[in-house]
Order: structure tokens, then sequence, then C-alpha cells
């Protein structure tokens, strides 16, 4: 028999969600949809959807799974009060606002016995995954320096994301996802330091950058601005043996170049500039450099695989892909990025985390 899913919040994500288990997920049924706005009832209605007048109506119903898709304040009251009720239940990212929070949300789930996990979609992006392989098929050696980037032009939506009360800001948007996809690649660093700004927004960051730094010589540089007009490549990884870079996160371009030839001879060329010479910047001739393909996957990765997971974890046949401890890790870290910003200082993530 399908399982039953259930929403809370039907706006642009708890629709998509909608619609996309509707149309991907065989397993599983869009059986009630619940909004605190009466036009997003209509709409769900509309799009064929069964819908709850009330949140008490809707968490007495007979749904398995529980989609939290609000504005982030209110995934915290609503993920206890669903696992409360015999449901399991799926947040969307940010899981909460805080540590604090976090720990009633996992302690709600222990009482119930019921899964509970988080939408980390972004693992299934076509360029985190080619940086996977990049790093499990040792391409470029030890990486030192990884920038991961993104930008847009358009600021934030000029909704509840603005609003510092309702969990607004880059960081909980696009930080977290971002932050997510490097402790999947690399675990907790030691230390964080960021600096958000608030471009555009009186209220909340709109444009961040966190250095994540690790034991030995890994630092990790997350940038996501919201009012940049020329793009940075996404991704740019350099390593002691090579370097990668994956221009956007839409498609597979981009390359490896590594030196054929260890050693450097410096008796054979410069680069002039009007104001000077550089032998340290003269690059190296053609020759020295080979250049490869990024390693794509046999197959895209598949979104789909983050229901099928929840489904046979429930039946017992897996075990969860979002763990307590990753979710709990990437949260956070947000938190020491929020503490290092506003004190300006590194901050250690067994602050937050133990050691
Ligand atoms: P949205 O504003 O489009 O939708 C939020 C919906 O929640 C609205 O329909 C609103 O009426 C409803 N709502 C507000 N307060 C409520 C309450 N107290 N009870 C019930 N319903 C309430 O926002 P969105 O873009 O859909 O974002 C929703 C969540 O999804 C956020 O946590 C956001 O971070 C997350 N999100 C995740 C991704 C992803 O790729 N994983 C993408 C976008 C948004």
């Amino acid at each position: 028999m399908k399982r039953k899913l259930g929403i809370i919040g039907y706006g642009t994500m708890g629709s998509w969600h909608a619609e996309n288990v509707r149309d991907r997920i065989k397993d599983l049924d869009v059986s009630l949809i619940y909004d605190i706005n009466p036009e997003k009832l209509e709409k769900a209605e509309k799009d064929g959807f069964n819908t709850a007048k009330s949140a008490e109506e809707f968490l007495k119903s007979d749904v398995d799974l529980v989609l939290v898709a609000t504005p982030n304040n209110f995934h915290k009251d609503y993920c206890v009060r669903a696992l409360d009720s015999g449901k399991n239940v799926v947040c969307e990212k940010p899981v909460c606002l805080d540590m604090k929070e976090l720990d009633e949300i996992f302690a709600a789930a222990k009482r119930s016995g019921k899964l509970f996990t988080v939408h980390f979609n972004r693992r299934w992006d076509v360029d985190y995954d080619i940086v996977k392989n990049i790093l499990s098929q040792n391409l470029i050696g030890k990486p030192h320096q990884v920038y991961s980037r993104l930008f847009s032009n358009r600021n934030i939506p000029g909704d509840w994301r603005t609003r510092k009360k309702s969990g607004g800001g880059f960081l909980y948007d696009w930080g977290v996802h971002m932050i997510d996809q490097i402790l999947m690649l690399f675990g907790v660093p030691v230390s964080v330091y960021a600096d958000l700004k608030k471009i555009y927004q009186p209220e909340v960051d709109d444009s961040i950058r966190l250095n994540l730094k690790y034991e030995g010589n890994l630092s990790v540089h997350i940038v996501a601005d919201s009012w940049t007009f020329i793009n940075e490549a996404r991704w740019h990884l350099s390593g002691d043996d090579g370097t990668a870079i994956i221009y956007d996160w839409f498609g597979k371009k981009g390359k490896i170049v590594r030196a054929n030839v260890k050693t450097v001879d410096w008796t054979q060329g410069c680069v002039y500039t009007e104001n000077g010479l550089s032998r340290t910047m003269w690059p190296r001739p053609e020759k020295e450099i080979s250049e490869t393909d990024l390693p794509l996957s046999e197959k895209d990765p598949r979104w789909e695989e983050f229901y099928e997971n929840i489904l046979a974890t429930l039946d017992g046949k897996a075990t969860q892909i979002v763990t307590h401890e990753q979710i709990r890790a990437a949260l956070a870290v947000v938190m020491a990025c929020f503490e290092s910003a506003e004190t300006q200082s590194v901050v250690k993530l067994s602050k937050y985390l133990g050691e």
C-alpha cells in the first residue's frame, strides 16, 4: 500500500514537493495539504489535492509522513507537533533557527520513535556530484583551497526571507545547503570565520563569505552573494596534484588541469608588465600542463532517492540518508558563522558540537 504524505505550507516549495512527489515518487501519495492562508488551500484544491482547514485537523489525519515547508520560524513547532502526533517528518531546510530548537525536535523524535529528516536536496546536484567524483577518484591530489560559490543579481525574495524573526537571510537560505555539501565532502571543520553583509536588506544577511578551516592545510571558502552581476565559477578546487573548475550548477562545464612536470624551471622566462616583472606569475609552457574533462557519473544523480530512501527506511530496508548527526553538524556550522560574524572572531565548532 502507498504511504500518505501530508504537507504543511503550500507555498513555492510545498507545492513543488506536492507536484514532484505526485509525478516522480510512485509509492507515496500526496494525501493532504494544510496552509494558514485560505488562498493557498484553494490553490491546492485546484491543483487536485485534499486540504485540511486547521493544523489540528491535519495532525489528526492518517498521513504517515509530514513535510514541513513553512517559513523557517515555524519549523520547530510543526515538527514537534507532528512527531508527537505519531507522524514521520521531513522538514525543509534550515531545520530550525538554533540548537535549542533542534534539541526539542530531536527529543520529540526520540519520544515518538518516528523518523525525522531534512530535505537537503542539493546533495543530488550535478555539480556537487562531479566534485564528489573528483575527490573520490583523487584527480587533484590533496585539496588545500576549495571555493564553493553562488551568485545572483536579484537579491533575496521580498517576503519572510527578508525578516530576521522569520529566519530570513542568505546564511539560513543558501548557506546551509552549501555547508551541508561541504560537510559531506570534508566532514566538520575545526573552526569558522564568517563575514555576513547586509547589502540591500536592512534586517538580514544577503551576501555571505564563510571560511571553514580544517586540520592540516584545507580551507573551504563559501561565498553566496545576491547582489552581483558577474558570476565566478561555482566550484574551484586546488589540490597538491591539480586544479579543478566547474563553471555553473546547471551544466557540466569545467575542466581539470594538472602539471605533467612536477619540477619548476625558473630559468626560462618571466612575465613583464609595464611596472615590473615576475617569475612567479609566469604561466607554465603548454607542454608542461595537461587538461582533462570533468569526471561525470554514468547517470545523473536522482533527487527521487531522497523520498525513496525515506520509504525504504520506514520499511526497515535502509537507513536514512540525511542523518540527525549531519543535520546537527550543518546547523552548528550555521550557528558558529552567526557568532563569528557578530563577534568578528574565529569560532571553534567544538563549542556547538563538543570535542
Ligand atoms: P513561501 O513563502 O513560498 O511558502 C510558505 C508557505 O507557508 C506559504 O504558503 C504560507 O502561507 C505558509 N505559511 C506561513 N506561515 C504558516 C503557518 N504558521 N502555518 C502554516 N502555513 C504557513 O516559502 P517557500 O519558498 O516555499 O519556503 C518554505 C520553506 O522551504 C522554507 O523553510 C525554505 O527555506 C524552504 N525552501 C527549500 C528549498 C530547497 O531547495 N530545499 C527551496 C525553497 C524553499
